[in-house]
């Protein structure tokens, strides 16, 4: 396969190399290094921060406290220097229409000569109100008259380097006409979508005429900054699943038909898109490339037997499934509910998680690689190297964010070019067009309607002084014999404080409810505890289970009608979306009570959203603006390369025309030879390096 590398920076003779521009030294090139800049091309991408706008100008009656502000003044009389040791500091008064500021410059004697009283000059700085009179400290200025840049740049900075040094260094570059980046984008794509030539877009992000000049820029750059990262991951995936071989199964007609005999047999019909999502599942495992899809639905929507149809599928035609959960908790959960599901068919299930005993953990191993177990439901147990598969053809991961890339790699890597199907599931309703940026190039299913008699999960807001009449309504739901969940959030990255802060929550409600069982369900502890926990919760044996967010994904207990979230404020959107979704499965109402006494406009409104809405996806989105997507994602597990000008989760359009266009390119020309396309691939090596390659799977 084809690689991005870019050529490494040689030596001065190099002529790409930073330090061959003129004023550029060892030292400074090694501080431009730590912003990312190591050849001149990097120069012409490291786009202003903003700009220093010296066209709009105040007039004196308009000069407001507290802002930086461009203003025209009259010296108005001959500045003063005074001196204490090695400092100085020079004065003046300004008198602009009238309206007198003083004016204060530290440590730069040589301007007293530099300004002549009575000349009139524009300055700039931030104004402050003292008293009567307005001052201003050490104000920028030029001559009237003077050719005044319209817009500056203010660039990223790193200790020991200056505004100045990063502006002139930008200019060297410009004026190597040999170094200037070439048009990488097709002429037709320009055309079609109004941008603007590279060269022109370079020079103009960084020294712009005017406002306009700038906006056409920002347009331009933009739509290269995503194009060519759409482009390099839709091309390697293209050529991933070229080079890749599904499993060999012995799918068809028969088989399905059994699957769908089995799916009529369950106590429930599949709504429509869960049926549209199965059929999408089936044809995948039929194709001749390995599947690599998302499937999408709400919390409660359902994904769970829709991936088993695959699951069945898949083993009908003599392959074997690997259902991976993020934690032990929902790994035997979904273990249980596996082999309910499968209880008439012949499947033959094992679980595998971390914290098994020897001998039981080398059975399941043999079965896997004898193939006599036909489903492992694990942890990130199952990626272990000493775990072999005879025939491995389906991969599930649930609450796929909470895997890194890596083992996301790990799992796919099998023998030979064979990989297996994968499908990655999801509750957090990323908008498609992001999916498609994070996850690479994948099919998306999506289940969009919940089963029918959902019954409505209510959602209120509450203060610690409400907790009496919040305890009354836990006492009336224990006695219509339904549970209750108490969720605490993760307060310290240490376990053993968030155990200290879970249990004393357990060890209130207990003293307040003396003849129910409240149990307590945490991170830090034995799987196999936990596990009993969860099992006791099950059966109805706990009436409270007070837990952190071990219980956040996937649990599945309808019985279940109310929750209680402690500190809600700590929580994501999407995250207390989630847990809220552990309540109302059944047929009766879900109550949940989110109980915060922060004091933060943010955080209280944040609550409020989520109180009034029951839309993941309206909520997921407003949550990746607030939090942004390290949070989202897990940091660092997005794997996306840094986006400098665009911001994926305001650029709808912008991804929506930058998907259809790389869609067009790659199926008119997909090895991107023609003449128009030539550059393509050298640009994204220029731009992104190799780092495409650790992202697509
Ligand atoms: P999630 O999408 O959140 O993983 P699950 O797969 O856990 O949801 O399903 C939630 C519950 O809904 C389970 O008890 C499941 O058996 C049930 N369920 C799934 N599909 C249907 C349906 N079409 N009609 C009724 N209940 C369903
Ligand atoms: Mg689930």
């Amino acid at each position: 396969m084809r690689t991005f590398a870019r050529k490494p920076v040689s030596s001065l003779t190099d002529p790409g190399a930073l330090i061959s521009l003129k004023g550029i030294s060892d030292k400074r090139a090694s501080l431009f290094a730590k912003l990312g800049v190591e050849r001149v091309f990097d120069l012409f991408f490291l786009y202003p921060r903003l700009y220093e706008d010296w066209s709009e100008t105040v007039s004196g009656a308009d000069l407001l406290d507290g802002e930086v502000q461009v203003f025209q003044a009259m010296v108005a009389r001959t500045p003063s220097v005074s001196r204490y040791g090695k400092r100085s500091t020079v004065r003046t008064e300004l008198l602009a229409d009238q309206v007198t500021v003083r004016a204060i410059w530290f440590n730069q004697p040589w301007l007293a000569d530099a300004l002549a009283a009575g000349e009139t000059y524009l300055f700039r700085g931030l104004i402050l109100r003292k008293g009567t009179r307005l001052e201003i400290n050490s104000p920028q200025f030029y001559r009237v008259g003077s050719e005044l840049p319209p817009l500056l740049p203010i660039y990223p900075l790193t200790a020991g380097l200056k505004q100045t040094v990063v502006r002139e260094a930008v200019k060297a570059a410009m004026a190597e006409q040999a170094l200037l980046p070439l048009e990488c984008l097709p002429k037709s794509i320009r055309l079609k979508r109004h941008l603007a030539e590279r060269t022109f877009a370079l020079a103009a992000i960084h020294f712009p005429a005017d406002r306009h000049a700038l906006m056409l820029a920002r347009d331009r750059l933009k739509y290269e900054e995503l194009f060519l990262a759409k482009l390099a991951l839709s091309y390697m995936t293209k050529r991933r699943l070229e080079a890749a071989v599904p499993p060999p199964l012995d799918t068809g007609g028969e088989k399905r038909r059994q699957v769908h005999a089995w799916l009529s047999a369950l106590p429930f019909g599949l709504t429509r898109t869960q049926k549209r999502s199965v059929d999408e599942l089936l044809d995948g495992l039929d194709g001749r490339v390995p599947m690599h899809r998302l499937l999408q639905g709400d919390v409660g929507s359902g994904k769970t037997v829709v991936a088993a149809a695959a699951v069945l599928y898949a083993k009908l035609a003599g392959g074997q499934s690997a259902f991976l959960a993020p934690t032990a908790v929902l790994a035997a959960q979904h273990y249980r509910t596996l082999n309910a599901l499968f209880a008439k068919t012949g499947m033959n299930t094992a679980l595998l998680t971390g914290h098994m005993p020897a001998k039981e953990r080398r059975k399941v191993l043999a079965g896997l690689a004898d193939g006599s177990v036909d489903c492992v439901v694990g942890t990130h147990a199952i990626l272990e190297p000493t775990v072999t598969f005879s025939n491995l053809a389906f991969a599930v991961t649930d609450e796929q964010h909470r895997f890194g890339v890596l083992q996301r790699q790990r799992l796919l890597k099998t023998a030979d070019d064979v990989r297996p199907h994968l499908l990655v599931m999801s509750a957090t309703p990323i908008p498609r067009t992001l999916a498609l940026i994070v996850y690479g190039d994948l099919d998306v299913s999506v289940i969009s309607e919940m089963p029918p008699g959902r019954a409505e999960i209510k959602t209120y807001p509450a203060r610690s002084a409400d907790r009496p009449r919040i305890e009354t309504i836990m006492a009336e739901t224990m006695a219509r014999g339904e549970q209750i969940y108490v969720v605490c959030p993760l307060i310290d990255q240490s376990e053993l404080i968030d155990l200290k802060a879970a249990s004393q929550v357990q060890a209130l409600l207990q003293a307040r409810f003396p003849d129910r069982t409240v149990a307590l369900l945490h991170g830090s502890q034995r799987p196999s505890e936990k596990d009993r926990t969860m099992l006791a919760f099950a059966a109805g044996d706990v009436d409270i289970l007070v837990s952190t967010t071990v219980i956040e994904v996937g649990i599945d207990h309808p019985n279940a009608t109310m929750m209680v979230v402690e500190n809600a404020e700590r929580f994501g959107l999407a995250q207390l979306h989630q847990l809220r979704g552990r309540v109302g499965r059944g047929d009766r109402p879900g109550l949940c009570i989110l109980i915060s006494d922060t004091q933060d406009q943010d955080a209280k409104r944040r609550l409020l959203t989520l109180c009034k809405n029951r839309d993941g996806f309206a909520l997921a989105e407003a949550d990746l603006l607030q939090r942004g997507p390290g949070d989202f994602f897990g940091t660092r597990q997005h794997g996306l390369p840094e986006f400098r000008l665009v911001n994926l989760y305001e650029e709808k359009d912008l991804i929506d025309q930058v998907s259809a266009d790389v869609a067009d390119i790659l199926k008119d020309d997909p090895e991107l030879l023609s003449a128009e396309n030539r550059r393509l691939l050298p640009a994204i090596g220029e731009r992104f390096g190799d780092h495409f390659m650790h992202l697509v799977l």
